[in-house]
């Protein structure tokens, strides 16, 4: 896959020091709330941006949905006592025209946004002229093509300081992650825009406090992230909007004590999680196949049905060594796995059967 995108130029980047950190509350709320959060923020080196929603796309009608207009000037109000750049999430062109008006140094835009090609148009061509910053957060699912299309066409209307943030994929009944990392996503995008700036936003990834260290730490020591993008409060607990994930400005100097600067990416490390991030999978399916032979377990016992038929374990054991040659899979592999696989299978609705 080719794209125009190869070309940019991340020298906008470049400027600012490694990683560019963009923090602040997932919404702002009131103007008390947006400057002591800034002023904390100001004590911790490292912080270039101060961000906040103002119009926050929420997934449920009736929750709160921003203060609107009124919150770019408690932004600028940001900018003017500590001299932090600003950021907003922008939706459509509306949103785009205000903060031009009110000066905003970079746009962001959300995950739900990203995914809608009339949006991401509409947007772009609000922007048309501008020499804005912009940030295009991955759609909620992993369509690689949908995300770089959307940058093309702010690349199509003269946008160049681009770049992309990794918030996380949407997965049903995802039990660790509010939204799945997927480096390995992550390291296809650089093999086709090798050059574009990639932050990572571990907390819309974790959606909890406890995890955002750590993904901290894989995004920028070993997957080379640009930046960061993490929600900061005050007081977190009280916040209007995604509370369990945001953290005070203190625990946010803590996780940037851990990043490495100047880091070489290390290749034995990337490896690993890539690794790892396949055995989170692995298991899970795993658990989802022992669910399904439960519910096979309590069907065979309605209908009087024996356990084990083997007809049917010939015809998928036949159906699996075929596809294991096509990708390059021993084929003794492949039976031994699934002899354990079916085994515990049965083992499990036999369970079923015997228990009255
Ligand atoms: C946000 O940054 O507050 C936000 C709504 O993010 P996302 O688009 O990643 O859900
Ligand atoms: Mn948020």
């Amino acid at each position: 896959m080719k794209s125009i995108l190869n070309k940019i130029d991340r020298s906008w980047m470049d400027k600012y020091n490694y990683p560019l950190v963009i923090s602040g509350p997932c919404s702002a709320e009131n103007e008390i709330q947006v400057l002591k959060t800034a002023k904390q923020l100001t004590k911790i080196s490292g912080v270039n941006v101060f961000r906040a929603g103002i119009w926050k796309p929420r997934t449920k009608p009736n929750s709160f949905e921003g203060v609107g207009e009124i919150g770019l000037k408690w932004l600028n109000k940001v900018k003017m006592q500590t001299g932090l750049m600003i950021s907003t999430e922008v939706a459509n062109s509306e949103h785009v025209k205000l903060c031009i008006d009110y000066n905003i140094d970079i746009l962001w835009i959300g995950a739900r946004t990203t995914a809608s090609p009339f949006s991401m148009q509409e947007i772009s061509e609000a922007l048309e002229g501008t020499d804005k910053i912009v940030l295009v957060k991955n759609p909620i699912h992993p369509d690689i093509e949908l995300w770089i299309g959307g940058l093309e066409r702010l690349y199509n209307k003269g946008i160049r300081k681009l770049g992309m943030i990794h918030r996380g994929f949407y997965i049903y009944k995802n039990p660790k992650y509010r939204n799945q990392p997927n480096w390995n996503f992550l390291m296809d995008i650089k093999k086709i825009i090798p050059n574009i700036p990639i932050l990572c936003d571990p907390s819309h990834i974790c959606g909890n406090r406890v995890e955002i260290p750590e993904i901290s730490k894989i995004a920028c020591n070993y997957f080379k992230c640009d930046g960061l993008m993490i929600e900061t409060h005050y007081n977190p607990n009280k916040a209007w909007s995604d509370s369990n994930q945001q953290i005070t400005p203190d625990r946010l100097f803590d996780i940037l004590t851990t990043i490495k600067y100047n880091n070489k990416i290390n290749n034995l490390y990337i490896l690993r999680v890539l690794i790892d991030e396949l055995d989170e999978n692995i298991i899970s399916i795993i658990s989802k196949r022992m669910n399904i032979s439960k519910k096979l377990g309590k069907v065979k016992k309605t209908g009087n049905i024996p356990v084990l038929q083997s007809n049917r374990w010939n015809i998928i054991i036949d159906k699996y060594i075929n596809m294991s040659k096509d990708l390059g899979i021993s084929n003794k592999f492949i039976i031994k796995i699934f002899e354990l696989l079916h085994k515990e299978s049965i083992r499990i609705q036999n369970n079923i059967i015997v228990d009255n």
